[in-house]
């Protein structure tokens, strides 16, 4: 009896010590994603999200700057909803790499103690996040795409797609501070800039050498950035996952080829690095509404229909007779894509040749 008595003591001051200890963590901090001149657009999103659960907590908004001669975006950052910026601004930042970044964001986070932490989910951002929950022994949710609060027990709700999507899965974390997520591009709203507004710009050194660093950055190629025009697009031609592979995906460039159609896709075909982001129709993608929309093996989740179901004559193949997308369909044809698409680009082609030859 007694050694349970002790037991449930211990365990109730554990949780005083550990509730005293995470007490000691305040505020909301967004890190500033920079291209030199500019803010990259997420982060002006995640103040835009922050400055919500700053003001639903009481504390302040802060956005963390590093970079080389970067003190000009320590403004845009308060423009767009922080209280305060840590500005971290030395040539050894000039361009990203995993090592000097987490140093720097890491010894701002251990001298000033954030309650939470969101960074975008880019290439850099989620490098960047995962790198410092490590160091901090911190808890990371990864592509959130709802944030909220429970002021009552000052955790973070950071909820993502579970599952394959078909549930929400809202992630806490009780026993750690800061609370950090990544949060995808295009999900939150930024606030209207407001440069009227003032803030605190607090300058911080880290001493750090370049000989110090593992990683040395020789060149920087810059990606030439694809424009998909769909948006003017009279016949859009777009694909889904159902189509396999890169090689698959052929197929529906073929199809394009032969209408004068543009491409389009479904973001699981984005991710899988079959095309490029600038091809994506739907929430977080482009809304399009040509005079005829063909999806070949696209579901129809709503994130995608959301951007096309306005097109003028939508046509489905999918193999799937109960898929989503024939709701949304003028023509829907119930089949697999690489039987049936072959087909189409055959006959269009003698129809097309009959119709040369008929002038
Ligand atoms: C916040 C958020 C934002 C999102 N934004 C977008 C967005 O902008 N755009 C978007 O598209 N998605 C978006 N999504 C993802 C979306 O929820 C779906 O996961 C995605 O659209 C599914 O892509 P899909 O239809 O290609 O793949 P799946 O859902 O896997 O569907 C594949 C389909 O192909 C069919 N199929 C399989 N093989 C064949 C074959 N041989 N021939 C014919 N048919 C076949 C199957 O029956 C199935 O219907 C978003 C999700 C979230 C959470």
């Amino acid at each position: 009896m007694e050694a349970i008595e002790e037991r449930r003591r211990q365990r109730e001051l554990e949780k005083q010590r550990l509730l005293e200890a995470l007490s000691q963590y305040r505020g909301v901090w967004v890190f500033i994603e920079q291209r030199g001149e500019s803010i990259h657009p997420v982060s002006l999103e995640l103040l835009g999200a922050g400055r919500k659960l700053a003001d639903k907590l009481g504390i302040e908004l802060s956005g963390v700057l590093i970079g080389d001669q970067v003190r000009p975006l320590a403004e845009t950052a308060i423009a767009y909803g922080a209280d305060q910026v840590y500005l971290i601004d030395q040539p050894i930042f000039r361009e990203y790499r995993s090592e000097t970044f987490m140093k720097a964001f890491v010894h701002v986070a251990e001298k000033y103690k954030p309650e939470i932490c969101l960074f975008g989910s880019t290439i850099n951002g989620k490098d960047l996040a995962s790198a410092v929950a490590t160091d901090l022994k911190a808890g990371l949710t990864a592509d959130t795409t709802v944030l909220d609060v429970n002021v009552e027990e000052r955790l973070l709700e950071a909820s993502r797609p579970a599952f394959g999507g078909n549930i929400m899965a809202t992630i806490l974390c009780k026993t750690a501070r800061p609370q950090m997520a990544t949060v995808r591009p295009r999900v939150m709203r930024a606030l209207d800039p407001d440069y009227s507004r003032t803030g605190k710009i607090i300058e911080e050194r880290v001493e750090i050498e370049e000989n110090q660093i593992k990683t040395k950055i020789i060149e920087i190629v810059k990606e030439v950035q694809e424009k998909a025009n769909l948006e003017e697009a009279d016949i859009i031609v777009a694909g889904g996952k159902g189509l396999g592979d890169a090689k698959g995906f052929q197929l529906v460039h073929q199809l394009a080829e032969v209408l004068g159609a543009s491409v389009g896709a479904s973001r699981d075909a984005v991710e899988a690095g079959w095309i490029s982001h600038a091809h994506q129709v739907g929430q977080t993608g482009v809304t399009v509404t040509p005079k005829i929309y063909i999806a070949i093996g696209i579901s129809g989740a709503v994130q995608h229909t959301v951007g096309m179901q306005n097109s003028g004559t939508i046509i489905a193949i999918n193999k799937d007779p109960n898929a989503p997308i024939f709701n949304f369909a003028t023509l829907g044809i119930v089949g697999d894509a690489f039987e049936v698409v072959p087909k189409l680009i055959e006959e269009i082609k003698a129809n097309l040749y009959k119709e040369v030859q008929h002038v």
